[in-house]
């Protein structure tokens, strides 16, 4: 099979693939016990460079928490004295205190090839004029994407997120190609052209990178189909750099983690043990390339599954499927344990139902609620009470079908729920309140 790619590493077997995560799990090992916390831990755990030998030795090798990146902060982890350090960002830290990571010179260069083969592999092109619609600053979004594009070629606009009156004449005054943007905010987006009555089909769109945030098929089909273009989705996190972990690929069918600079494993949350290929547990990454802060099998707290099967792109880098979520997300509520996407998914594929909405956990005396605010399109927000009370009773009977727990729904106008520039906050808790 002929694939063009951006690197030649995309297109290595199997086996050779192994051998050079191996050859790199080795120097990785190395690598972090220059840091004095990673030399402690080694020493304790009785492991030494020499005895990684095979990529399933990471096994051996202590896991790293996100506590623990907090508690060795500001430069616990640094491999190297922070004067070869050229780069810092923090994860967005949505729970507790940030968390920071340092890049050196040749980590950001490597950063920049593994975002630039992820654009090139669906297709963006140096002739391209690519929008960066996500903030820049702390937040990877930014400048983690802005150089992969770069470094591909294009002509980069750094519009940063939010302003949409503004995202909006970008886009239009230069024949803008290809965007990055939050999937929520593109559908928020979306209803902005709307008010000003323009389509966004009308464009020179044809591709979008969405990620940053969990979100669901039908939510990627709503974006492709308003915007008429092509949407994949792209997975990362500050501590393994940004974006640029794990791509789909033109098939859109899971998300391929370059495993020339990401060993991933797949654990059962609770046991830790790895889990076979199709069933879901928290992803486990452990760097292969990165000399200023190498992370040893990283707990990202995300949950997927790797898929199994080959992917007829050729490229046989492992494909991990959509995340469902953190394991933070989970709601508990009555017992039952629900994700905040399976409410979306049932959401999104409700004709009726607009661009927004959001979960609201409250306690009534002892019993604890679901309340779902969902945004309703004009065409359908109707003066009919019984039309609204219908399509209240169907959208509640279809979530009960998902989640086994009956919530409340309101129907609200569209435009009404909270937007957010960056990743959206699917649920509010207020039990405690
Ligand atoms: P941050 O380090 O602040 O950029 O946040 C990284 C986290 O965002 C990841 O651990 C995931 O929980 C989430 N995330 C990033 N990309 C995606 C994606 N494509 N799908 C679902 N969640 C994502
Ligand atoms: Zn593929």
């Amino acid at each position: 099979m002929h694939t063009e790619v951006f690197h030649k590493n995309e297109l290595l077997d199997r086996e050779s693939l192994d051998k050079l995560q191996a050859i790199r799990l080795k120097n990785t090992v190395f690598q972090a016990s220059r840091s004095k916390f990673y030399r402690d831990q080694l020493y304790h755990a009785g492991i030494k460079v020499a005895d990684m030998q095979t990529v399933d030795d990471v096994r051996r090798l202590p896991f790293t928490t996100k506590e623990i990146l907090r508690t060795q902060y500001p430069y616990g982890m640094l491999a190297l004295p922070v004067e070869k350090m050229n780069r810092m960002h923090a994860s967005s830290g949505t729970t507790g205190s940030p968390t920071a990571i340092f890049y050196t010179k040749n980590d950001v260069e490597t950063w920049g090839d593994l975002v630039a083969r992820c654009m090139y592999c669906v297709g963006i092109r140096p002739k391209d004029v690519f929008q960066n619609m996500s903030g820049y600053g702390l937040f990877t979004g930014g400048l983690g994407i802005h150089y992969g594009a770069e470094k591909l070629g294009c002509c980069t606009i750094p519009a940063g997120a939010g302003n949409s009156k503004r995202q909006i004449k970008l886009l239009k005054d230069f024949h803008v190609s290809a965007i990055h943007i939050i999937p929520s905010y593109a559908l928020h987006l979306a209803t902005v052209f709307d008010k000003l009555g323009i389509d966004p089909k009308s464009l020179n769109l044809r591709i979008a990178i969405v990620g940053a945030e969990p979100h669901t098929e039908a939510v990627r089909q709503r974006i492709e189909e308003i915007y008429g273009i092509k949407a994949y989705n792209s997975y990362g996190l500050s501590e393994m750099n940004g974006p640029g972990v794990a791509f789909e690929c033109p098939e859109q069918n899971g998300m391929h983690i370059w495993e020339d600079a990401y060993l991933a494993e797949i654990l059962d949350p609770k046991t830790q043990e790895p889990l076979p290929d199709g069933e879901i547990g928290e992803l486990v990454i452990t760097t292969l390339t990165r000399e200023g802060m190498p992370l040893l099998r990283y707990r990202t707290k995300d949950l997927t599954r790797f898929l199994p099967g080959e992917c007829p792109c050729g490229r046989v880098h492992r494909r991990l499927d959509r995340i469902l979520g953190r394991v933070d997300d989970m709601i508990i509520l009555k017992g039952v344990n629900i994700y905040p996407m399976q409410i979306e998914r049932v959401l999104m594929e409700i004709p009726e139902v607009g661009q927004n909405y959001l979960i609201v956990l409250e306690r009534e005396g002892y019993l604890d609620q679901m309340r779902v605010k969902v945004e309703v399109k004009d065409d359908y927000f109707v003066e009919d009470m019984r039309v609204l009370k219908g399509l209240q009773q169907k959208i509640a009977r279809l979530l009960k079908d998902e989640i086994l727990i009956t919530p409340r729904v309101d129907l609200v106008e569209h435009n009404t729920l909270p937007t957010s520039e960056g990743k959206a906050k699917r649920v509010e808790d207020h039990r405690e309140d």
